[in-house]
């Protein structure tokens, strides 16, 4: 099946309009993708919204069953899921399976989920009253995904969405919409009914999510990518006060205290740092090391990245494929000759290879001053940026000294002084000598600019839920 069109109400559709999706290793075109339009959008709603009302009305276990068969599916299909990301994004075969088995296992866990919607009755303390709680299902959901993740991203909030008994709409990013787009027949087969789940590749982002979320029967934006876009789409969602869950930027600074085991700091950081070839708003961004350990750290690091593979993602040999595109690839250069210009050090990389294909090498930066762009954006790419510290006080403050909120890690071989620092950093997740914190089971999400809300945990569902409280006599 050739899943380019739009996906409304089960159906695929045609547009006049269509724009090109690009192998980032190739730079050639891999599809021509329908792009949305305003009326486009209305269907969807239309679909949604007849789809939804016998899907919420539902019983928590039939819908379970269906996400639990969605993720049998996709289980039994990692490989070719893998193989589309790679090919639209990018990243290598390792990391692609990794994303398709981290985007399936959503299912899995909202399937879980999907029955345990708990409630609550008690006693009014004083009136007599019985305080009832229960959580229904908001409304539709507008779906706004990025492209570093282009299955995952999206899944970490359908399965919630349709455990929760909502209907959806997705846009997806216009580099990556082709893995969205595959999914549809998969949940098709699970049982998803048409019209429940709806995907509107745009070239016209801004205007066509605009137009969804002032239409009065959308109640839940659920976006995640820039910060910036974050913004706009909070005030967007201002009009009609819609329910918004935001997973936006990071700065993800790194903790390597003098008593580690080096050699798991170096995994752990290498795993912070390289999933994804950076491309992850979770990924290191700052590297504080202590100056005791910070030239044998910088040795090893650099070792470490220096033996990864670069080349084309298809090849199972690869360690690292390209980045998405040219724009991200060129900044990420600039990133790295803004902090040399500044007094940096290149201990390895920082070279983009000839030919076609978007790639640049894993990169090493040592002595990174404070004042270098990249200690205060996101690299989004396969550069460490290590600095030292001798002072944990400092380190904490210049941690913390970020308007992201996202994720941090902390390597330490005294796990109580690993825990004093994790609660000393405002992030809202930490991994303490772990260079990855992703888990379905888990809440995901960020505070300060980092975002509003939790994917993933028992938190993930609620976000696409309102409570309700009746006050009962009897
Ligand atoms: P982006 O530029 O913000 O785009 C994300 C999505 O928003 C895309 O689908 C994009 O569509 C759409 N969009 C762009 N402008 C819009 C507008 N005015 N109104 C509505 N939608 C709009 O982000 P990105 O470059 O794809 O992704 C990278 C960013 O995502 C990084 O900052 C990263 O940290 C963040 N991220 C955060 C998390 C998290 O969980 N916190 C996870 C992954 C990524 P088009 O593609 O058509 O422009």
């Amino acid at each position: 099946m050739d899943c380019t069109d739009l996906y409304i109400n089960g159906t695929w559709r045609k547009t006049q309009e269509r724009f090109d999706v690009i192998n980032p290793a190739t730079e050639e075109v891999l599809a021509s993708v329908a792009s949305a339009e305003i009326s486009d959008a209305d269907a969807a709603l239309d679909a949604a919204e007849a789809a939804m009302a016998d899907w919420a009305a539902r019983t928590p276990r039939a819908r379970s069953e269906v996400l639990r068969k969605a993720w049998e599916l996709m289980t039994a299909q990692l490989e070719p899921f893998a193989r589309l990301i790679t090919l639209e994004n990018g990243k290598a075969r390792s990391d692609a399976m990794g994303e398709a088995t981290y985007a399936a296992e959503f299912f899995r866990w909202f399937a879980e989920e999907a029955v345990r919607a708990d409630g609550l009755i008690t006693h009014a303390p004083s009136s007599g009253a019985r305080i009832i709680v229960q959580h229904k299902p908001a409304g539709l959901a507008v779906l706004i995904t990025p492209w570093n993740y282009p299955a995952a991203m999206g899944t970490r909030k359908i399965a919630p969405a349709l455990a929760a008994g909502c209907g959806v709409i997705i846009k997806p990013a216009s580099e990556t919409p082709l893995t969205m787009l595959a999914l549809m027949p998969l949940l098709e087969e699970a049982g998803v009914p048409p019209g429940l789940v709806n995907v509107l590749p745009s070239r016209r982002a801004g205007r066509l999510v605009d137009h969804m979320l002032h239409d009065p029967r959308v109640r839940v934006v659920s976006f995640t990518g820039s910060t910036g876009v974050g913004r706009t789409l909070l005030k967007g969602a201002a009009d009609q006060v819609l329910k918004p869950a935001m997973e936006l930027g990071g700065n993800a600074p790194v903790i390597v205290f003098d008593d580690v085991d080096m050699e798991e700091a170096i995994k752990g950081t290498m795993l912070a740092k390289m999933r994804n070839l950076g491309e992850a708003c979770t990924a290191a961004n700052r590297i504080y090391v202590h100056e005791g350990i910070a030239p044998e750290f910088t040795r090893r690091l650099s070792a470490a990245m220096s033996a990864l593979k670069l080349g084309d993602g298809t090849d199972p040999s690869v360690d690292v494929g390209p980045l998405v595109n040219a724009s991200t690839r060129d900044k990420v250069a600039e990133f790295v000759a803004d902090a040399i210009a500044k007094g940096a050090k290149l201990e390895c990389g920082g070279i983009i290879p000839e030919g076609k294909g978007y790639f640049y090498p894993p990169t090493v930066l040592s002595n990174v001053p404070e004042t270098a762009d990249c200690v205060h954006d996101e690299i989004f790419g396969p550069v460490a940026a290590i600095q030292t510290f001798s002072d944990q006080h400092d380190v904490i403050r210049r941690a913390n000294d970020t308007e992201y909120g996202l994720v941090a890690y902390v390597f330490s071989g005294d796990f109580k002084r690993g825990l004093q620092v994790c609660e000393q950093l405002e992030y809202g997740m930490v991994g303490l000598n772990r260079g990855l914190v992703s888990d379905p089971a888990a809440p995901f999400g960020g505070t300060k600019q980092s975002g509003l809300g939790r994917e993933g945990g028992h938190e993930g569902m609620l976000e696409f839920m309102e409570t309700q409280y009746i006050s009962a006599s009897w």
